[in-house]
């Protein structure tokens, strides 16, 4: 049956299980972009977003049937940043820059999004279907509320968002998007590069980690959320918010690195994110010297994050 097909106008028991099981592989479904040309901008469901994974924005006149490949730049196929800017919302200019692309021509794929390798199971629809999450019902969950809290710069904010959601385009996401790279870390040069790796475990990265007052708290069998997780339980939301900072440098670095070359001391990665945290925090002092206590309240009352 194909996805997009209607029903009779007396549907039967057995039509209405397939519809069933239709708009439940069409919640899950999400295309995978290879050159972009068989996804349409509005209407697939291409962002790697769990909740909308379709472009929120409004759509321009004359680009209903616009395909993906038309963001891409024509000179050496990366996103065109200029274009995507113009045409879309930060959430969804966010989500179209966390994609890789890959270098290669090839196909956009359907996959499914609930399954670690992107192929449909049961067990994942079943998931999907009840909300039950794939994660272990031991784990603790990420106070999202808590996140969009904290005192920090917008973009040290979306970025940390970008992380927990699993949004990072390290090398090893390159990978699991079949991407070819070499998913080893571009600093250490020893281990696969995933987000923990990345931002807590990697030897640079726990030195920055070790400068700090915040330490690194490293657990070899962790992932980045039970690290975050960690960290927001023992620390204070001070020191929260300076690891973010750090969290945001040593990202910063680590694209340094691959793109000029060049890597800093971890001193001058600690340094750095004292600075952005510490002049931010001035920045708001002056912006908002005297703020009565409704005022107050009113400013700390949660907003609703960008979806
Ligand atoms: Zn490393």
């Amino acid at each position: 049956m194909r996805l997009g097909t209607r029903g009779p106008h007396n549907p039967s028991y057995v039509w209405r299980s397939l519809q069933s099981t239709k708009e439940l592989i069409k919640k899950g479904a999400r295309k995978r972009i290879g050159s972009g040309c068989q996804t349409k901008i509005w209407g697939d469901p291409w962002l790697p977003d769990q909740v909308n994974p379709c472009i929120e924005s409004v759509c321009s006149q004359g680009l209903e049937s616009s395909t993906v490949s038309s963001l891409r730049s024509a000179v050496d196929g990366s996103w065109d940043i200029d274009i995507i800017q113009d045409l879309f919302s930060e959430r969804d200019q966010r989500l179209i820059l966390s994609i890789p692309l890959s270098r290669q021509e090839c196909d956009d794929n359907w996959m499914w999004a609930n399954e670690r390798f992107g192929v449909y199971s049961v067990k994942s629809g079943y998931n999907l279907q009840t909300n039950v999450s794939d994660t272990s019902p031991n784990s603790p969950s990420i106070n999202w509320k808590f996140v969009w809290r904290l005192g920090i710069p917008a973009k040290v904010r979306n970025f940390i968002w970008r992380v927990l959601s699993s949004c990072l385009p390290t090398m090893q996401a390159f990978l699991t998007l079949r991407v070819e790279v070499n998913n080893c870390c571009p600093i250490c040069h020893n281990l696969p590069e995933d987000d923990f790796h990345a931002l807590v475990s990697c030897p640079w990265a726990r030195s920055v980690w070790n400068i700090s007052s915040i330490g690194s708290y490293f657990n070899s069998s962790c992932t980045f959320a039970d690290w975050w997780i960690n960290i927001t339980h023992r620390r204070n939301q001070n020191d929260v918010e300076l690891a973010t900072a750090i969290l945001w440098c040593l990202w910063q670095n680590r694209n340094d690195v691959v793109w000029n070359g060049k890597c800093k001391s971890a001193t001058a990665i600690f340094d750095s994110a004292q600075t952005l945290y510490s002049q931010w925090k001035m920045t708001r002092k002056l912006h908002s010297p005297q703020i009565n206590t409704e005022q107050q309240t009113m400013q700390e009352r949660w907003i609703k994050p960008p979806e």
